[in-house]
């Protein structure tokens, strides 16, 4: 059983459609995958028919944007109900931060002089629910200003670059509360990654096990070993599910990103969707 339980379509930041990512999910040996689109649930409808065709589990997941102390902290909710109302209208607040902060991106490159438009950045989110710093990404990649999505967080869309603007998240406790209440089950995605383990300390994980946290996600691509081994043993020690999965987005991520790069054991899986 192979196991991959954080992707993006292109319904979010990744590049293929539900379909192709459903489709190339079961090209690549899964037997399960999970969609988990930033902050909107719009994709299931269409990766579930396709799963249903192509013959592989879907998991329908998402990833919420919240926060802890203004750092970016993604949450990984599974199996929701997506018409749960608190929940919802907390995604479309998030949505709704989103969406205000294109015209601010748009001011911060006029300021250093790149000019990018709100169409562009539109146009390459398209039939996204939820557009990010990465469509900005593709679109300074088309006008040559930088050679792929990588390099434009560096030079441009993280935190303390000039591109970077903020936006609203959920605070990371209130996100896995309103998850459970809506019936799914709750894993902290990546969650040493980029710098996160100064804000994700055991302690806070306790923390957020009190809240209802059910796992986390060990084995992904930005985690070095040291790292998957130290969030392994706090795993064990609050009894978290412990995951794993590749955090595909297509195109727009590659080399370590591929579908099953990282896998969750059917054993995991079992205790945490089972
Ligand atoms: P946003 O939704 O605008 O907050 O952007 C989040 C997306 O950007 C996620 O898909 C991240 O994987 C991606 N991302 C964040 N930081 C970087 C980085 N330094 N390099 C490449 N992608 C990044
Ligand atoms: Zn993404
Ligand atoms: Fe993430
Ligand atoms: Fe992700």
């Amino acid at each position: 059983m192979t196991i991959d339980l954080h992707t993006h379509s292109n319904r979010s930041d990744g590049t293929d459609t539900p379909t192709e990512l459903v489709e190339n999910a079961k090209a690549a040996g899964l037997d399960v995958v999970a969609i988990t689109d930033h902050d909107t649930t719009v994709g299931w409808d269409e990766a579930q028919e396709a799963a249903d065709k192509v013959g592989i589990r879907l998991v329908r997941g998402l990833e919420v944007s919240t926060a802890i102390d203004h750092r970016s902290i993604h949450l990984l909710g599974y199996d929701i109900d997506p018409r749960d109302v608190p929940l919802v209208e907390e995604l479309r607040r998030v949505l709704d931060g989103r969406n205000g902060r294109v015209p601010k991106i748009v001011a911060a490159f006029q300021r250093i002089g790149i000019d990018i438009t709100e169409e562009e950045i539109l146009a390459k989110s398209g039939d996204a629910g939820s557009t990010g710093r990465p469509h900005v990404a593709d679109v300074l990649v088309d006008k040559g200003v930088v050679k792929d999505r990588g390099e434009a967080f560096d030079q441009y869309l993280q935190p303390g670059m000039p591109g970077y603007v903020g936006r609203y998240s959920v605070p990371t406790a209130q996100a896995i509360r309103l998850v459970k209440a809506a019936g799914g089950k709750t894993v902290l995605a990546h969650p040493w990654s980029r710098g996160s383990d100064k804000v994700l300390t055991p302690d806070r994980i306790a923390e957020l096990v009190d809240f209802g946290l059910d796992g986390i996600e060990v084995d992904h691509p930005d985690h070095s070993d040291d790292q998957r081994e130290g969030l392994r043993k706090i795993a064990a020690a609050h009894g978290l599910v412990v995951t794993g999965s590749s955090d595909y987005h297509g195109t727009g991520k590659t080399e370590d990103f591929r579908l099953g790069a990282n896998t969750t054991s059917p054993e995991e899986f079992e205790r945490l969707l089972g």
